[in-house]
């Protein structure tokens, strides 16, 4: 039986214990980073996929594991437009948005749209069909916070008119556009918050500090860390982060739920250890820190863990030395 009490047939379970059945999910922004990974492991676990992206930042060749596949679509659309898709769906997942800070600083009017008419679009999408909606958040909810660890009852520290302003902001008012639809019209809905997510098919230009600490690396070139390097970031492996989406959108939490990896280090020492496992003798190089970069990041992943028994298991090492593998056949200079 499906969360609805229909019989769900022979389709693929997900979530923890398999407790719920997906037999069709619609993945916006599945050509992405995470949504990529995201539409991979529900074809793993068979549900059928429709993934709603107008590649902005994203690319088909995220996909090219897909492309033979009888199971999967992809539907160039822009969310900020109105958009609908045939056919019954039990799962929406809303991750369309440009996400790094290079994307939402070129592209800050797109970043607004996908989070306000975008996140309106995919819920409309999710009540027409009776499925439940999750909606991709960020850590950045929080701003440059003053309660550390994160927990999800602070409400963040956030500038409005910032240089982020156009992605934190996007993001909060999608967190109470969500809200309104399960308090208001009844979507079952759920909020995760993720966290700083690396791993293979991240773009090496992005501006994120993992593609750019082992792209520089791998070539030699001085490893720029902003400031004095002392501001910290808990980053969480790619595979981690799809199975702790899967396990909200699997449970009944309407959360906002914290989704990352507690494990904190500080830029400085991330880029130095990243240095070390690519065997690299770059020299640092301190630059200017962007404005209103957070000084402090970090999870308390005590929800997830309660409420549905997620966290993260892949080694440090092991999914940084994955990345970089996957850098290293991706650039000139890896090869
Ligand atoms: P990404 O840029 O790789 O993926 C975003 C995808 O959304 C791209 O494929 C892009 O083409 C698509 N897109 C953007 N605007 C669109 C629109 N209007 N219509 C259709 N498609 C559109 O970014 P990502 O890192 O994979 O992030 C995915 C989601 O997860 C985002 O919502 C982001 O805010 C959230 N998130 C990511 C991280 C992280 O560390 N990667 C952390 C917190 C939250």
């Amino acid at each position: 039986m499906d969360r609805s009490g229909r019989d769900a047939g022979g389709s693929g379970g997900f979530g923890p214990d398999g407790e719920r059945t997906v037999r069709r999910a619609v993945v916006t922004g599945g050509a992405g980073f995470v949504g990529s990974h995201l539409c991979d492991r529900l074809r793993e676990e068979g549900a059928s996929v429709v993934c709603i992206d107008n590649l902005l930042t994203g690319s088909v060749d995220n996909l090219a594991a897909r492309a033979d596949d009888p199971g999967f679509v992809l539907d160039r659309s822009d969310v900020s437009e109105e958009f609908d898709v045939e056919g019954p769906v039990d799962l929406v997942l809303h991750l369309a948005s440009p996400a790094s800070p290079h994307d939402y600083a070129r592209h800050p009017v797109e970043t607004l749209r996908a989070g306000a008419h975008g996140t309106l679009n995919a819920l409309e999408l999710a009540r027409r069909k009776g499925a439940r909606f999750l909606l991709a958040s960020t850590s950045e909810v929080y701003g440059d916070p003053l309660v550390h660890p994160q927990v999800e009852s602070y409400w963040g520290n956030v500038n409005p008119v910032g240089p982020r302003s156009q992605y934190d902001e996007a993001k909060r008012f999608a967190e109470a556009l969500t809200t309104a639809y399960r308090t208001a019209l009844g979507v079952d809905t759920v909020i995760v918050r993720l966290f700083n997510t690396y791993g293979p098919r991240m773009r090496p230009t992005d501006g994120r500090a993992v593609p750019t600490f082992i792209t520089q690396a791998l070539a030699g070139l001085p490893l720029t860390v902003a400031g004095d390097g002392a501001q910290t970031r808990s980053i969480c492996y790619v595979d981690d982060t799809v199975s702790g989406i899967l396990a909200a959108a699997a449970s009944g939490h309407h959360g906002p739920v914290n989704i990352g990896n507690p494990v904190e280090l500080s830029v400085l020492e991330l880029a130095e250890h990243i240095r070390e496992l690519c065997s690299s003798v770059s020299p640092v190089e301190f630059v200017e820190r962007p404005g209103d970069d957070p000084t402090l990041r970090r999870p308390d992943i005590g929800l997830a863990r309660s409420a549905f028994g997620w966290q993260p298991v892949v080694d440090f090492d092991k999914g940084l030395a994955l990345t970089i593998d996957w850098f290293t056949r991706l650039t000139p200079a890896g090869r």
